[in-house]
């Protein structure tokens, strides 16, 4: 696929995403009910879709993820958001700082 056709497709799911944000905010709930049945299969089968190509191999490695890296396990980034976003607290992670304390200068 050439780069300015890979454009386009970006383009075209990030703004589904962004009309399917827009309905969570600003539809009513009967608008929303009625996209449901049509809205959640079409995630679902993003989601299997996108998961059935980062599936591990027998070794436990990701084949899309694992084939850009020569050296160490790569982590499969598409596992990691799916478990974050369908299993996990959805809450964004907040890293606490280190605070050290100092000696007061005097
Ligand atoms: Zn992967």
């Amino acid at each position: 696929m050439d780069e300015v056709l890979d454009q386009a497709l970006r383009a075209a799911v990030r703004k589904r995403l962004d009309y399917f944000d827009a309905l969570v905010h600003q539809a009513d709930d009967p608008s929303k009910s009625s996209l449901a049945d049509t809205v959640i299969p079409q995630l679902t089968g993003a989601w299997r879709d996108l998961l059935a190509a980062h599936e591990p191999d027998e070794r436990g490695l990701c084949r899309t993820c694992s084939a850009r890296r020569l050296f160490g396990r790569a982590r499969c980034t598409v596992w990691q958001a799916a478990h974050l976003r369908l299993i996990a607290d959805e809450r964004p992670v907040v890293r606490r700082r280190r605070f050290r304390c100092r000696p007061a200068a005097f």
